[in-house]
């Protein structure tokens, strides 16, 4: 019998999140495989043509702030030409009184200097987007083809082996590392190091090893509108992104005159259809409303051309699980990438890479990855034992049994 070949480094899918971590592998000289059950990179949900970027700068958890801080900047540097920068508009909360001073100091608090957010009043904020609302301009902000930017980072490469259409149902300790075994029980490869970066079918493979993922599917649905170019929305239509209850990209006017405007998305928690709704389409026409603070704006004149659907990974308390799973030595994950894919992805692919060469981590520190961030993102925080474990790289977890975290946090 012949033994199954032998990978160093395999990474399990090929979304944003495994082509990401490929790539940086690659950077590093390392050779690695990557295995995915579809037939090319990005085929699910990272197939999102339309996905914004920029660092939170709501009211929120600290850590939430400073990640996304982080995470921006790695993924402003990783993505070059696929980059789409056209800036962002956040939106003042419409129940919150707007002080600018007050907003101004909070975003130096973050170490958020103007040349990355600035506060706008309505009348700023008019000339600067088109959008007359009170709130932040981001003129960093971006929009990243997760498709292309997939395909991209799995070009051919003499180091990278691509095996698609394979499936991976379990994983299984061997002497040698990992072994991947197929839905017919068959080997299919073995492995020294295996990052998993298969969405919520990570909690399948993750179980396989006796490790518990509080995991949880919530589907989206982006439409995509169609405005007629006499409607009284086009003075509205933004020239920018505006990111608020939901989000929208900047309005594109089309050689008929018509417009094409893309607005997201909804929130389907515990959902997996990939159908399209009409429901989504009515609920991101009201989102719509919203953003632009056009209350009688006429629904109906927002005409469906198409739509985006895919299913969010997202951990129970929404932040991303990026790290080595300590209890089982050779196993990363890179999972529950929430709504933030384009920045998740790039934040894990430095992250995982340090963790699977064991160097660099001056290099993470010098990134801003301290440890308490990195412990924030590992998986062993679900874990009994990761609170008294030491918040360091790779905190160590001393058993596989979850603690499921309360309420959700951030989105
Ligand atoms: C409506 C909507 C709007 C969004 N908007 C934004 C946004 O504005 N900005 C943003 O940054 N993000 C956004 N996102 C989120 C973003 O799309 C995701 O975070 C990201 O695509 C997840 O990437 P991933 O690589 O983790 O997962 P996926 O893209 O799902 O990749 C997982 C891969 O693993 C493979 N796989 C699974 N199981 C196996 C197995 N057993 N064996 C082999 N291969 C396997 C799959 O085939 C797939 O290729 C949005 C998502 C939705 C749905």
């Amino acid at each position: 019998m012949t033994l199954p070949q032998h990978h160093e480094i395999v990474v399990i899918g090929a979304g944003i999140a495994g082509s990401s971590i490929a790539s940086e592998l690659l950077e590093c000289g390392q050779t690695v495989c990557v295995i995915d059950s579809a037939l090319h990179p990005a085929s699910a949900c990272s197939s999102h043509a339309y996905a914004i970027a920029h660092p939170h700068v709501g009211r929120g958890a600290l850590r939430l702030l400073r990640l996304t801080r982080i995470a921006f900047l790695l993924a402003e540097a990783r993505w070059g030409k696929t980059w789409n920068r056209h800036g962002i508009f956040q939106l003042n909360k419409k129940d919150k009184v707007f002080n600018r001073d007050d907003v101004a100091n909070y975003l130096q608090s973050l170490d958020l200097n103007q040349g990355m957010a600035q506060v706008l009043d309505a009348d700023e904020a008019i000339q600067a987007c088109g959008v007359s609302q009170d709130g932040i301009w981001l003129s960093r902000g971006a929009s990243l083809n997760l498709f292309e930017a997939a395909n991209d980072a799995l070009a051919p490469h003499p180091k990278l082996t691509c095996c698609w259409n394979t499936s991976v149902a379990r994983l299984e300790k061997v002497n040698t590392g990992w072994q991947l075994i197929d839905p017919q029980d068959k080997p299919i490869m073995t492995a020294g190091k295996v990052i998993i970066a298969a969405a919520l079918e990570t909690k399948k493979l993750a179980a396989s090893i006796d490790v518990r993922l509080p995991l949880r599917p919530v589907r989206g649905q982006l439409s995509i509108f169609s405005i007629d170019e006499h409607s009284s929305w086009v003075p509205k239509l933004p020239r920018t992104a505006i990111s608020g209850d939901g989000y929208c990209l900047p309005a594109n006017k089309l050689p008929d005159g018509s417009y094409q405007w893309i607005v997201g998305s909804s929130f389907d928690e515990g959902e997996s259809d990939l159908e399209d709704w009409n429901a989504s389409d009515d609920f991101n026409r009201e989102q719509a409303r919203g953003l632009l603070n056009y209350e009688h704006g006429e629904l109906s004149q927002l005409q469906k051309l198409g739509s985006f659907v895919g299913v969010r990974c997202v951990a129970g308390d929404r932040l991303p699980i990026i790290g080595a799973l300590t209890q089982r030595p050779g196993i990363f994950l890179a999972t529950a990438l929430g709504s933030r894919g384009a920045l998740w992805s790039a934040l894990a692919a430095k992250l995982i890479t340090a963790q699977v060469l064991e160097d660099d981590f001056s290099l993470l520190a010098r990134l801003g990855f301290a440890a308490d961030l990195v412990a924030a993102l590992a998986p062993a925080r679900f874990f009994a034992g990761a609170l008294a474990a030491a918040p360091a790289l790779g905190a160590f977890a001393s058993n596989s049994k979850p603690i499921l975290p309360s309420a959700p946090k951030a989105r």
